[in-house]
């Protein structure tokens, strides 16, 4: 007779997730932890948008909307995204989070046996979806500096590349990608007639000047490359991951698909959240960035007396490197008999010689934290 777990896919089998899950059950353990291991903003929704939330609730918007999401929140994206990337970005789709829309896009577009390239250190949720997919993730070595590297990228490409995935504001490392770094990107993935994938979820966390001078912005592949899929989304900008709002937009063909395989598996997403997102998009959120930057020095100028890192100009991570001799994992475990909660590289690796520092928490838990990995440093 067959067990439960007999009838588990091979598909469901393919996707490991213990590194993650162990960091978790460690974390379980912990009493009252300085934790430096959550990718989420540390301060909460916008009152605005809490009580438009409300309010949506209370007026009767608890329905299925459209698959591709409500008018007003669309054609708001596609007015803001048309005058950001300089050209019309086209339909706008509302997805279940960003997640939702690496989901669609990675299953509109991979078939079995189909390469994705990105840069490692990633964002884990990547090859966890190619894997689903059939596909095949190729992560390219960005070490030490986490840039991109475009001969390294090509080398990676085979006949069977369909996808060059991107992510800047990079998760784990911080790492924004410069405008000639973007600018060689495309020129890759158009010598090698590449789709792009553009995760943008923390675009608006952006701290600073570039090697190229001022950024004036994300300098984002979809001002230069109309095969682009861009992604962004609410979790990260307005601190509201659980309402599960993103969006995306892209070539048409592809956006459609995308916007079919919505229908059958998240329908669409939060109702009444559409319309509070909304009006959180005229929430000024530059003080979040701000106090965002300071912690970002904070970090920096703390573990940067022990540690060998690279000053990140965005998100709220911070990617250094374990002490020598160490691993990753084998440091981790150390700070956590320490009350430190952080995450080992090898998460988001195929190395496991650095540790993920979210520095999204309060000052006061942050200067003590560091401190704290500054001392097992040595
Ligand atoms: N992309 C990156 C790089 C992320 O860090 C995250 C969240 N940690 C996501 C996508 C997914 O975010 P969400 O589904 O909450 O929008």
């Amino acid at each position: 007779m067959k067990q439960p777990s007999d009838y588990v896919s091979r598909r469901a089998h393919a996707v490991d997730a213990s590194g993650i899950r162990k960091v978790f059950d460690l974390a379980a353990k912990m009493k009252d932890p300085i934790n430096l291991s959550i990718g989420l903003p540390d301060f909460d929704v916008p009152e605005v948008a809490k009580n438009a939330a409300i309010e949506a609730i209370r007026s009767g918007n608890n329905r299925y909307t459209q698959t591709q999401g409500i008018a007003p929140l669309r054609d708001r994206l596609r007015a803001d995204l048309t005058r950001e990337i300089g050209r019309d970005v086209g339909d706008v789709l509302i997805t279940s989070g960003v997640s939702g829309g690496l989901f669609l896009a990675i299953f509109a577009t991979i078939d079995p046996g189909d390469e994705a390239v990105f840069l490692d250190p990633y964002f884990v949720m990547y090859k966890h979806l190619l894997t689903m997919a059939g596909g095949k993730s190729v992560p390219v070595d960005s070490y030490p500096d986490f840039r991109f590297h475009a001969e390294r990228v090509e080398r990676a490409i085979t006949p069977r590349t369909k996808l060059l995935i991107l992510n800047s504001p990079s998760n784990p490392t911080g790492v924004v990608m410069s405008p000639g770094e973007v600018q060689a990107a495309v020129d890759v993935a158009r010598k090698h007639d590449l789709l792009l994938i553009s995760d943008e979820i923390y675009e608006p966390f952006l701290y600073g000047k570039d090697a190229d001078g001022d950024m004036g912005g994300l300098p984002s592949p979809m001002k230069l490359y109309d095969k682009t899929i861009l992604l962004r989304g609410f979790s990260k900008s307005h601190a509201m991951t659980g309402w599960r709002l993103g969006y995306a937009c892209g070539p048409e063909p592809i956006l459609s698909q995308m916007t079919k395989l919505q229908q059958y598996t998240y329908v669409c997403a939060p109702s009444p959240l559409q319309y509070a997102a909304l009006k959180a998009m005229d929430v000024p959120m530059a003080d979040a960035v701000n106090a965002y930057r300071r912690k970002r020095d904070i970090v920096y100028e703390t573990l940067s007396k022990k540690f060998e890192l690279v000053k990140p100009d965005g998100a709220f991570y911070i990617f250094p490197k374990a002490p020598a001799g160490m691993s990753a994992t084998d440091f981790v475990t150390k700070a956590i008999e320490r009350n430190v909660l952080i995450i080992p590289g090898n998460v988001f690796s195929e190395r496991d010689t650095h540790f993920r520092i979210s520095y999204a928490t309060t000052d006061e838990k942050l200067k003590q934290g560091c401190e704290i990995l500054n001392a097992l440093a040595g």
